[in-house]
């Protein structure tokens, strides 16, 4: 995610230069969401069919699944955003979605379920015991009401963003699923990687923007129904309008395209080649068929999905950039490497921050990244000020739970600002081409993993200066 913040004044100067690098894939068994959906306005029909291959060395008899849409749903509790943002999170007024589930299957037999939490938000499918190395077929009927919102789901004056509405299988840690909750400040994510079989049907005026491959498309005179397949996604988004412009490329082996609403489409797309060529270099390369960054309308500077990033459409041009950059950066800190948003979003945040310093600086402007760090430094420091005036106390430890944020001000100071000083100030120490170095080996060591504060200081060393920002020990 990223906040709508710094601006950087910038003329892009764009090389293009394409890397032959060696894949390293490794293909185990991956459990599949199989995804069929027909977009209505104002609604979504859909049949999830989650192949679960069971890879742990844990029994099951049930699998969690969970249902953020119904974080938009009238009364909840854990909600989609903070009151201070409500305004530009439902330009129209506030607006209620949710989900409803309508049959449970398991391997074809009607399998018993159940709602839990205080929003409804996790689905139990319970069934028989399922041992390691062996596969269940959960089939799930359900209907989504669509907010009118410019968050990560809902529909707008622009079109339909359409993130985080299908049951998600739940992280399992431990031989057990873990249960998060939707929270306003920040992202209440982590997953672990599937492959994905989708198809979505929309009215044939629209476009449609999405985390995967295109396989197949079949209009029938009034509807468009788009096929894609993603391998090793962290999670699978769409957006839809009727106004994109899209300009697309193959760079590399990936198909680039960017979906907007204003004549910029070249610029962006040259920079998004520049960018994937750009970290593809630094940290290792971008493993999916195809990346896409879309304009939306969003109350948010831009979301990351895998295959996917959201990016505001009302940010003006220099904001556009840094934002669309710090997206992108996701690909390799979130889809590639993930790690527990909902605890840990330092460490995904200040990547994408860091990689976008370096970004500016090597591909930009240097005296502009300088700029980027001074504003960083200058803007955590009267975060600082202001809260210890306020309360006496300042909590700065960056691994706590999102509902531990007591704003979206706090949580951007602590998880953006703090965390790009701290990788900021690694590189200064160990120097940038080192830092660099490490953070490759990271790349490769955790490689469609889920990394965190251990296996960073395993990669990049350090420990004690990581350990003591991240704890809350550090004064900047
Ligand atoms: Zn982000």
């Amino acid at each position: 995610m990223r906040f709508a913040a710094r601006l950087l004044s910038a003329v892009i100067f764009i090389s293009f230069t394409f890397a032959t690098l060696t894949s390293c894939k490794r293909e185990p068994a991956r459990s599949l969401y199989d995804l069929s959906i027909v977009y209505e306005e104002g609604k979504i029909e859909g049949k999830l069919v989650y192949k679960f291959v069971n890879s742990y060395d844990s029994t099951f008899n049930h699998i969690l699944f969970n249902l953020h849409a119904n974080a938009y749903k009238e009364g909840a509790i854990h909600r989609p955003t903070t009151q201070s943002n409500e305004v530009r999170a439902y330009p129209d007024g506030i607006s209620y979605g949710k989900i409803d589930i309508l049959g449970v299957r398991a391997d074809n037999k009607t399998a018993e379920w159940t709602l839990l939490g205080e929003d409804c938000e996790f689905l139990k499918v319970t069934f028989d015991r399922l041992k390691k190395g062996d596969s269940i077929s959960i089939e799930i009927d359900f209907h989504v009401d669509l907010p009118n919102s410019a968050l990560r789901l809902g529909e707008n004056q622009n079109g339909v963003n359409l993130a985080d509405f299908f049951p998600v299988a739940c992280k399992i840690k431990g031989g057990d699923f873990m249960q998060i909750s939707y929270a306003p400040v920040g992202d209440p994510f982590f997953a672990d990687l599937h492959d994905y079989e989708v198809d979505i049907t929309v009215p044939s005026e629209y476009t449609v923007a999405s985390s995967g491959y295109p396989t197949l498309t079949a209009v029938d005179g009034v509807s468009t129904t788009y096929s894609y397949e993603l391998k090793n996604g962290r999670d699978f988004a769409f957006l839809l309008s009727k106004n994109y412009r899209v300009q697309s490329v193959t760079a590399d082996g990936t198909v680039l395209t960017y979906y907007g609403f204003g004549d910029d489409g070249k610029e962006m797309l040259e920079l998004m080649t520049d960018c994937v060529d750009f970290f593809s270099k630094s940290f290792g390369k971008y493993q999916y068929k195809s990346l896409s960054l879309a304009e939306c309308q969003l109350a948010l500077g831009g979301m990351e999905y895998t295959g996917l990033c959201f990016i505001n459409c009302s940010l003006q041009k220099e904001d556009k950039i840094t934002v669309a950059v710090h997206e992108i950066a996701h690909s390799w800190w979130h889809s590639m490497i993930g790690n527990d948003q909902s605890l840990s979003g330092y460490l995904d945040e200040g990547l994408c921050e860091y990689s976008t310093y370096l970004y500016v600086k090597n591909r930009i402007d240097k005296s502009l990244a300088n700029d980027m760090i001074n504003s960083t430094k200058l803007s955590y420091k009267s975060f600082f000020t202001i809260e210890e005036t306020l309360s006496g106390d300042v909590n700065t430890a960056m691994e706590r739970e999102l509902d531990s944020f007591k704003s979206e001000y706090e949580y951007s100071s602590v998880a953006y600002s703090k965390s790009l000083i701290m990788f900021y100030e690694y590189g200064i120490a160990i120097g940038e081409d080192k830092a660099v170095k490490n953070l490759a080996d990271f790349y490769k060591k955790n490689l469609f993993g889920v990394a965190d504060l251990n296996s960073l200081i395993s990669a990049l060393g350090y420990g004690e200066h990581f350990r003591s920002f991240v704890e809350g020990k550090v004064l900047i």
